[in-house]
């Protein structure tokens, strides 16, 4: 079989995590959210309503025949980047995975070099411009390891290939072999798949949490702390991602939203992606049901609060089951309790108290802060051409000591 076959064989069983996925344009409410185009169309229009979501550009068949499809990079330029892994064998058997030990399909192996040769052909045919590189597993973590920083040294210095390249870091890597995986790529991650223990028990048998999943996440930043950012790619250490399947584990948001707080803090990690369940045949998991689309969604939009505005886990507005309300945006249903009866004064409240209204993001704060050094704001209007959704941010709000809620109807 060549390459190409290959890939088609690896992509026609891909559910690949969402690293990367599109992303809303700059100075959205939530920048750095993920909407799975598995969302139903209303929760779509939902979350465009919300915070102005892009459509991602649609790949061609035949990339998306062979696992590419377009992605955001940290800075946010969108490229088409394949996804795919070094083998689809794996002797492990996690109970949501396609490719799990014993399941009856056609597997398929790429020698490294012969990796590294087909994702050149693709990227000088435009096909693709960068790799996200994975794994099943055979003979242990760190012999897979070793593969695919194989194919990212041949790429980078067999031949010549400058370009996005994450790689992901197998359970069971070494301290080494991670540390030579961020010399050569711009982002590794590393999936919990659960938030504990006890969760991942009830997911992957075989995976060692702390050991073989965190422990890395831990390196990562140890090496970034420790040594000079020259050693790594292009003079910068990658940054590092994890991912959690939501819903098939009877793990609460609480648990997965305690876990990302603390991996932020811990490891600097730069975005947890949540995927939500969907069962597959001949797997442990094949009768379960599939978890409702807006549970992933209320989570990216929590760990955002979390990573970018300020926000404890301890504020978000679980159930006391320790879920989140699906209906209600996190950040509105913490103004509700929180700002309904003591409105922030657009003209005086610093930075953290602005990031907690609804509808201003980063760097609607930021222009509120520049602007307001210019005048005073006092109309709806004002903050609309400061990139604000009024919308949102009105019941929240005064400018200049009165309540613009009777202006809304303009908007
Ligand atoms: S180790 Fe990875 S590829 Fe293997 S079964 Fe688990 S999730 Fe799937």
């Amino acid at each position: 079989m060549d390459a190409v076959e290959k890939l088609r064989t690896v992509s026609a069983h891909m559910g690949l995590e969402p690293a990367e996925d599109y992303q809303p344009p700059a100075g959205s409410a939530h920048r750095g959210a993920s909407l799975d185009q598995r969302a139903p169309a209303e929760l779509r229009r939902l979350a465009n309503e919300s915070a102005p979501y892009t459509t991602p550009a649609l790949c061609d068949d035949k990339q998306r025949a062979l696992g590419v499809s377009y992605a955001a990079m940290p800075g946010g330029k969108r490229i088409a980047l394949l996804k795919t892994l070094l083998t689809s064998a794996c002797e492990r058997n996690c109970f949501y995975c396609p490719f799990r030990a014993g399941r009856d399909f056609r597997r398929v192996t790429f020698k490294p070099e012969e990796m590294a040769r087909a994702f050149l052909q693709l990227q000088q045919s435009r096909v693709a411009e960068g790799l996200f590189l994975s794994s099943g597993i055979m003979h242990g973590g760190a012999r897979i390891q070793d593969k695919l920083i194989a194919v990212a040294e041949v790429l980078r210095f067999k031949l010549g290939f400058k370009g996005y390249i994450h790689l992901k870091i197998m359970p069971g890597a070494e301290r080494a072999q991670v540390e030579r995986a961020m010399q050569l790529a711009d982002r590794v991650s590393i999936n919990l798949e659960a938030p504990n223990t006890h969760r991942l028990a009830a997911l992957a048998p075989l995976k060692e949490f702390t050991e073989e999943l965190v422990q890395p996440l831990r390196w990562v930043e140890e090496i970034r702390r420790t040594q000079p950012a020259r050693f790594g790619w292009n003079g910068r250490w990658p940054s590092s991602t994890t991912q959690f399947v939501v819903g098939a584990a009877g793990e609460t948001d609480l648990e997965l939203l305690s876990t990302t707080e603390a991996l932020h803090k811990q490891t600097r990690l730069a975005r947890a992606y949540f995927s939500a369940f969907h069962p597959l045949p001949d797997t442990p998991l094949e009768h379960q049901p599939a978890e409702n689309p807006w549970r992933e969604f209320r989570l990216y939009q929590s760990s955002f609060l979390l990573r970018d505005y300020g926000f404890g886990v301890e504020e978000l507005p679980f159930t006391p089951a320790g879920n989140l309300p699906l209906d209600v945006d996190p950040k509105v249903a913490w103004a509700q309790r929180n700002l309904s009866e003591a409105p922030v004064e657009i003209n005086r409240a610093d930075r953290q108290t602005l990031l907690r209204v609804p509808g201003i993001g980063p760097k609607g704060v930021e222009a509120v802060l520049s602007a307001r050094r210019q005048h005073t704001l006092r109309d709806l209007r004002d903050l609309k051409a400061l990139g604000v959704i009024v919308r949102r941010a009105a019941p929240y709000i005064l400018l200049d000591g009165r309540q613009p809620a009777r202006q809304l109807s303009l908007f």
